[in-house]
This record gives structure tokens, sequence and C-alpha cells, in this order.
């Protein structure tokens, strides 16, 4: 690709018109490491996401229900090998939780747990018990994020209403998903998302940073995820847990605003989270002024509840709450989006499912 100072203007003017970047545009991107063009990358960015979004931003109400599971992920505080407290909340409380949350104002409720066997013997038996007791009594769409599940599962989740699954790949690289994800299957986790995206949910994937990946390793999960065409793509930076985790290994210049900055430019009108649950509210102005337009893991005080990566940072102190992340957006110039802004968005990228696909294989995927 020949680069003139032009370059990035061009790149945008394309993001503005929803137009695939070529993977020579894409490595380009992933190799700016000037500050004045990080800069311009997320002004570009900003640009993208207020001609798809206006200053509108989506909150999503994180209920991490169960921090049982049966996996080693190395990257993980509630891994099995991991001694941590664990929890999982009854039924009424996770019921009441997703009032307390729907009444604060998120636009999203998700339900989140490691893989505890708890839920997912039986055909995930209890597991749809829970999700169909919370689409009852809320008018939200509902995210899950099980881990990996069976196509039948997937099925009747999707038969429910729920509206997403959530899996993170963290990398597409087989050799370092198996360095994070011990014992687990590359190409499974991959499979569930496609199976998902068949039965019309929605689907979110997403990287983790500095775990020892290269820009190699981002650029092809990049191209990976936009051949998946999820409608929410996340990146977050690798916080090691307390015990047993591995080291944060960062090899290149890129950080997760500068990614979150290119991710806008590649998905110019999908949703993508500034996470509370990496530097906690002190971090999500710099998220947004990269491009993010989804505000993640929203978390009631005094629920009991963690996160999955800063477990309790700025959660019991009242910090993760809608009113003080509307307070933050506002001092920003941006604005907490009204809940049928969100409920049509959801709508149309489910009708954008089955031909958004087709649109993009023209462009990054091939
Ligand atoms: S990342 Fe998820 S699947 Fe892996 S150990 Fe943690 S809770 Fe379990």
């Amino acid at each position: 690709m020949k680069k003139n100072s032009n370059t990035l203007e061009i790149l945008i003017e394309k993001a503005l018109e929803n137009l695939p970047l070529s993977v020579e545009e894409l490595r380009y991107l992933l190799t700016i490491h000037d500050e004045d063009q990080i800069e311009l990358l997320k002004r570009g960015a900003r640009q993208i996401r207020s001609h798809f979004f206006g200053n509108e931003v989506f909150l999503y109400g994180f209920i991490y229900f169960s921090t049982y599971c049966q996996n080693y992920c190395s990257f993980c505080n509630f891994s099995a090998r991991s001694a941590t407290a664990r929890y999982r909340k009854a039924r009424e409380e996770i019921l009441n939780i997703s009032a307390e949350l729907e009444a604060s104002g998120v636009h999203l409720l998700d339900l989140t747990m490691g893989e505890d066997p708890y839920y997912l013997t039986n055909s995930g038996k209890a597991l749809l018990e829970l999700v169909s007791a919370v689409l009852d009594i809320t008018r939200l769409p509902l995210m899950v994020s099980p881990g990996v599940v069976e196509a039948e599962l997937l099925q009747k989740f999707a038969d429910l209403g729920v509206s997403w699954y959530a899996c993170y790949q963290e990398t597409y690289s087989p050799v370092l998903f198996q360095k994070l994800r011990s014992g687990q299957n590359f190409y499974k986790r991959l499979y569930a998302k496609r199976m998902a995206k068949k039965m019309h949910l929605l689907v979110e994937d997403g990287l983790l940073l500095h775990v020892g990946e290269s820009v190699g390793n981002i650029f092809s999960s990049i191209l990976a995820m936009h051949s998946l065409d999820v409608q929410q793509v996340r990146v977050m930076t690798y916080v090691p847990p307390k015990v047993n985790g591995i080291p944060g290994q960062k090899k290149h210049h890129l950080d997760e605003e500068t990614l979150i900055a290119i991710l806008r430019f590649v998905f110019p009108d999908r949703l993508i989270p500034a996470s509370l649950d990496v530097q906690g509210i002190g971090g999500m102005s710099s998220r947004l002024m990269a491009g993010a337009n989804v505000i993640s893991s929203i978390v009631p005080p005094k629920s009991g509840l963690k996160g999955v990566s800063q477990t309790t940072l700025d959660i019991e102190n009242g910090k993760r709450t809608v009113g003080i992340v509307s307070q933050a957006l506002k001092e920003m110039g941006l604005q907490v989006a009204e809940q049928d802004t969100y409920w049509a968005w959801v709508e149309e990228a489910k009708i954008g499912n089955s031909h958004g696909a087709v649109r993009r294989k023209a462009g990054l995927s091939q």
C-alpha cells in the first residue's frame, strides 16, 4: 500500500462509508506508533463513531453470577487451579440484581459465569431455567456469557429470546490460545460462535492484550473476527491474577486504546466496549476518546458481585454505576442513549446477521 500524509484521511473516508479495509490498510494501521499519528487515528475513530452512533453511548449491566469454573485459563482469577473464594448467586438474588440494574438505566443485562458444571450438566437445564426467569422479569436485551456450550443450548437461548452470545477467543493464534486456555479446544470455541450466528444470536468476541502476542497475532485475530462478522468486539489489557497467572508480556508498541481506535476503523458500525474492568472509572474516558461506544461491566455496589479481570475495582465505592458513568459521559460531551435506540440497533443487527457476512466478504477476510 502506498502511504502518504493523506492515508489516514482516506481510511477514515472508507470507514465512514462502511467499506472494508484491505489487509494492507490494516497492516498499516497496526504499524502506527508516532504519537501525533496515534492522536489522528483516535480522532478519526471518534469521527467514525460519531457518524454511526452520534454522541450516544450504551451501558451494559454485568452480572457475574457464578465464579465456579472447570477450566484452567492461565490469565483468570477464577481458574479451577485458583484457591480463591467463589460464589454461586441464588436465583432470587440474580433476579433482584437484574431488576436493580434495569431500574438504574442500563441498556442490556450480561449474564456471565465460569464454565460451572452446576449450570451446564443436564444439557444446561439449570442455566436455561435461570435465563428464562431473567427474561421473564426484564424488558432489556440479554447477553449470555456461559463459555463454550453445545449448539442445541445456543438454539434454546435463541428460542427464549436471548439477544447475544459472548465468547472471547482472546487470540486467534492456536499456539498462544493453548497457553491461555490450557486444555481447551480452539476450534470448538470458534464453532460455538459460528453456530450462534446461524441461530441469529448476536456475537461478541474479543482479544486479550499483552499476554505474549505479536503484532502478527493481533493482525490475524482481527482478520478472523472480521471474517466471523461479530457485532461486538472488545480488546482488554491483561491484568495478571493475584495468584497463579502468567506474567504480563508486552512485545509490541500497541496499547488498548490504540487498538480500540483500529477496531473502530475495521468495525465502523459495530459495538466496541470501554471496559471498566481494567482501570475502573478512571480508564473510561481514554477508551471513549479512542472510539469505544459501550460501557461494559456496570456492577451495583453491595451486590457481592465480582468483576472478571479487576475483581473488585470501583465496585463497592459505587463508581461502576449508571449515575457516575452518565456524569462522566456528560463531561465528555457524550450521553447515555435512549433504551429504544439500543433495541433498534439490536433488531437491525439481527437482520444484518444473515446479510453482513456476505457484504463483508469482499474485504479484509480475503
Ligand atoms: S476465563 Fe472463563 S473459562 Fe477460563 S477459567 Fe476463567 S471463568 Fe473459567
